[in-house]
């Protein structure tokens, strides 16, 4: 519809682009960030204050970035953008952890293990670490594009000279508390890999085992079964048939009840909650009992039986032994708990207590050692673990000892790198002990104490698994790290490690890193520290092994927060997915508690993991996968970071396409709003045309109270580190002035005098609202406010060219003025939505005609304390795009909704009584005062 006035009005024009074309402009934005150097330029802003240290940990420099990667960075970013706008000065070192398994295991695939096999140690760490560079550049450019601001050109990578030495630097300070000892252990081992791996390495999968009930026949006869003529078996239960030739002893629950099933003439122990399950596996039919002398059913509880003996299912001179375990359960099995302590954690604890012996007859390879007797795979010798089963069940059903044989499914420990299912092992390895030095208790008390964690429940979590878990196996039997700085005397066998020698290490690893170890002899760089303090040799050599990668990681307290000199230590801040509760976290807080009895954070934030709509986890075959890559460069960046905002990442979050998409309609609402404000602000008005607050319509004051609320819910938001609280205060707020106050007062703004008191009075409402926008949403949306910024008024701009370099915004009105405003701001928007339910209700009924609220009248009922508050002293009109409102006294609020008087002014289409010209007064006088 034409309007014949439209020149003579203020309508809305900025150079703000309605459509985004984040995916083209986002990268001019970008360079220009680079080339004007954003991130220096925030910390010679913020120079001299305190800083918020956020200390990134390193993701693994294997392949392009993930939709996981870009939800940590970007939330990193939300946080550093947030503190520093605050004043701080963020300082933000971004890491990549470059050693360990993944890419060795990656440069073995590519040349093939035969090559692989045949290369020297400093060969293959070339490649590695010319593998591990590649995918640092290709990852570095990811993160960059989705707008984190950081020291990209200065990243702390985990191979270098200073990082290598800090490594030992810890193993020191651990060591000479004497926490780290060598001890033969069962750990998680991968024989594919040829290695010892951590409990962070290992993913649980299901898998198919058989679970076998052998009898092992007793050489003691037990208590009360004197008078039985008789064999006596107790009945085991396994998973592992390939640990048979390992067993050493049963284990018994000491309180629970044992009785002796009568099969085939044979008295077979086993645990009496459970008979009735064995029976129905192994097809009994009406079980009787042995019975003691007096003829009375035989019962013993698992201490009586402790310490008798029976012989060995497969090695018949050898004698294992009874002990007693609280862990043995009556849920699955017999009571009874084949123990291998060379083979299993609870095992070799067990064992430990009651002397059983360690015996660990598999390789490196996962074969059994091949020869006669204890010690030995014996018949079984030579095969894998995996053709050990099968044979042994059959040959245990030759031998008339199978009682049943049954497959189960169960969760089962795989490798990280090669997936296939990993076995335990004693072998020989350095340990941190959780215990010796009360490492343990000091990190539980850290945790507790010290720590402040988001969510608050991730404390138990952490707390929970370093209550539990075993000693750190430190070791691995790999090229690709830092080497466990210990020696060996090559003429007596002692193992060489003091302070000297780590002294030695630490300095040779500054001077030229850990390749050294690989190339150097120990008599170049230990100098007089050269010698056995056994048999005083000069002879030492450089052991193989090298440091778990976690201990890598972990250690950038000291190699990065110590070392870099704008960094400090303990940080204020980490953040990760909740998988590093038992990876980086933990690392990070053992190595630091025990190097310096304290943590090395003061707040740790946990995040879930990102899954597809249907909360699946994203694969290449469910072709689910959403790249952060491909997001950027259809979408753009800040449509991932506001979904980043979106969800909330204390636990798992959803990602698809439909996600992605609801969430650009979500940006298109935010943008529409600044492009709205922008439209009669930009040329047109300026901090010197601002009015002061007490000078402002009363309308105009109330609704800054409410972006007053709505700011204070923002910061608190921010810092609880709760972005979907910051993105729905904000997406609510954005809807609510769309519908409310900026459709409302659009009449003042275009077609009121262009220097009116009314329209003055609104564009400094709108201009704080639009600098309110811009400050609360730039930790998020970092590209689109930069963008908006160079649209805003000079004045607002408070000096600065970009976004990023704003100081928070800072409310323009006192609390005492906020809390006693909002209470009428409140009662406006209920008589509102009184008027809206009216008029749609009059509208049906016919009793208005016109399709314009415009062309109403209203009449507010409402008790006297609201017609007090509101009557002459807010134009309520106004509010409701009416033509008048009228009060009335009564005891409940409502809204009754008649034609408006008058007629439609041909400018501002308002219903008003007509003046001159045809045009309402209001418009009348507007267009005289131009004509002047
Ligand atoms: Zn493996
Ligand atoms: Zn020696
Ligand atoms: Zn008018």
């Amino acid at each position: 519809m034409a309007n014949e006035f439209k020149k003579t009005m203020n309508l809305p024009k900025t150079a703000f682009p309605m459509r985004a074309s984040l995916a083209q402009r986002e990268p001019e934005r970008l360079r220009k960030w680079n080339e004007n150097h954003v991130y220096e330029q925030l910390m010679k802003k913020n120079e001299g204050h305190d800083t918020f240290v956020l200390h990134d940990g390193p993701p693994y420099a294997n392949g392009p970035i993930h939709i996981g990667h870009a939800l940590n960075k970007i939330s990193k970013d939300i946080i550093n953008r947030y503190w520093s706008m605050r004043g701080f000065q963020t300082p933000y070192v971004p890491g990549w952890d470059c050693h360990g398994q993944p890419i060795e295991h990656k440069v073995e695939t590519t040349l093939g293990s035969e090559k692989f096999n045949s290369l020297p140690a400093a060969t293959i760490r070339r490649i590695c670490r010319e593998y591990a560079v590649e995918n640092v550049d290709v990852q570095r450019n990811g993160f960059k594009r989705l707008g984190v601001l950081a020291d990209w050109d200065n990243p702390y990578l985990t191979f270098t000279n200073d990082y290598d030495a800090a490594d030992v630097q810890i193993f020191k300070a651990i060591f000479d508390k004497g926490a780290i000892y060598r001890g033969s252990k069962p750990v998680h081992w991968c024989k594919h890999c040829h290695t010892a791996l951590a409990e962070a390495e290992i993913e649980y999968g299901n898998e198919k085992s058989p679970a076998i009930f052998v009898r092992f026949a007793l050489r003691d006869v037990p208590a009360g079964l004197e008078a039985f003529e008789g064999k006596t078996d107790v009945i085991i239960w396994t998973t592992t048939p390939w640990t048979l030739p390992a067993n050493a002893g049963v284990a018994l629950n000491p309180e629970e009840t044992y009785v002796a099933a009568m099969i085939d003439g044979r008295a077979e122990i086993l645990a009496e909650a459970l008979v009735e399950r064995v029976a129905s596996i192994a097809g009994w039919e009406d079980v009787e009992f042995a019975q003691t002398a007096e003829g009375e059913k035989w019962t013993a509880t698992g201490s009586d039986l402790l310490g008798m003996t029976y012989t060995h299912p497969i090695f018949a001179d050898y004698a294992g032994k009874f002990i007693v375990a609280d862990y043995v359960s009556m849920e699955d099995g017999t009571g009874c708990v084949h123990t291998a302590p060379g083979h299993g954690v609870d095992d070799y604890n067990a064992g430990n207590k009651f002397d059983l012996p360690i015996i660990m007859p598999v390789d490196d390879d996962g074969k059994l050692y091949k020869g006669e007797g204890i010690g030995t795979g014996g018949i079984f010798g030579g095969l894998d673990t995996d053709e050990a089963s099968p044979k042994i069940i059959e040959w245990l059903k030759e031998q008339g000892t199978l009682v049943a044989h049954r497959d189960i499914e169960h969760s089962y420990p795989h490798c990280w790198r090669c997936k296939s299912p990993v076995i335990f092992r004693a072998t020989s390895q350095w340990f941190v002990s959780m215990d010796k030095t009360g490492l343990r208790q000091t990190a539980l008390e850290a945790i507790n104490n010290d720590v402040t964690w988001y969510p608050a429940h991730a404390s138990k979590r952490i707390s929970s698994m370093v209550e539990g878990r075993p000693d750190w196996c430190i070791s691995r039997q790999r090229s690709w790290g830092v080497p466990i700085p210990s020696f060996t005397c090559a003429d007596c066998g002692e193992t060489v490690l003091n302070d000297e020698t780590l002294d030695a290490v630490i300095a040779l690893f500054k001077e030229k890193g850990s390749d050294a170890w690989f190339t150097d002899e120990p008599a170049s760089y230990l100098g007089d520290a050269c010698e056995c303090p056994a048999c005083h040799s000069h002879n030492l050599k450089a052991d193989k092994d090298i440091l778990d990668v976690w201990w890598d990681s972990g250690v950038s307290h000291t190699a990065v927060c110590d070392n870099r000199p704008e960094l400090r230590r303990p940080a204020d801040m980490y953040l990760e997915g909740s998988d590093q509760h038992r990876g980086w976290f933990q690392s990070s807080l053992l190595t630091s508690v025990g190097a310096y009895d304290e943590a090395p954070f003061k707040a740790v934030v946990s995040q879930g993991f990102v899954l597809d709509g249907n909360n699946r986890k994203m694969s290449k075959s469910l072709g689910n996968v959403i790249d952060p890559n491909q997001v950027c460069d259809t979408q753009g960046a800040d449509i991932i970071r506001l979904w980043v905002s979106s969800v909330d990442s204390s636990s798992d979050v959803p990602c698809d396409m439909e996600i992605l998409s609801r969430v650009g309609d979500a940006y298109r609402r935010f943008r529409n709003t600044l492009r709205f404000l922008l439209g009669e602000l930009e040329g047109q008005f300026d901090v010197d045309q601002m009015l002061s607050v007490d000078d402002l319509e009363m309308y105009d004051k109330l609704v800054l109270a409410r972006m007053c609320q709505v700011h204070n819910e923002v910061t608190a938001a921010y810092e609880s580190y709760k972005f979907t609280g910051v993105y729905r205060t904000l997406y609510d707020y954005v809807t609510e002035l769309s519908n409310g106050y900026l459709n409302a007062t659009k009449d003042r703004m275009y077609c009121g005098g262009v220097d009116s008191h009314e329209r003055r009075s609104a564009q400094t409402t709108w201009a704080y609202i639009l600098n309110m926008l811009i400050h609360d949403m730039q930790p998020i949306l970092a590209y689109t406010t930069d963008e908006a910024m160079e649209f805003m008024p000079e004045g607002l701009k408070e000096g600065q060219e970009y976004a990023a370099l704003l100081d928070w915004f800072e409310n323009p009105m006192d609390e005492a003025m906020v809390s006693e405003l909002l209470p009428v701001y409140e009662e406006m928007v209920e008589v509102r939505s009184a008027y809206t339910k009216a008029y749609e209700t009059a509208l049906e009924e016919g009793v208005v005609e016109e399709k314009t609220t415009q062309a109403t009248h209203a009449v507010v009922s409402a008790p006297e304390k609201l017609v007090s508050e509101l009557q002459d002293k807010v134009d309520m009109a106004e509010m409701l795009v009416c033509s008048s409102v009228e009060f009335e006294v009564s005891d409940e609020l409502s809204v009754k909704v008649v034609p408006a008087e008058g007629v439609r002014c041909p400018r501002c289409w308002n219903w008003r009584p007509e003046a001159e010209d045809g045009l309402c007064e209001r418009c009348h006088e507007v267009l005289a005062d131009m004509e002047k």
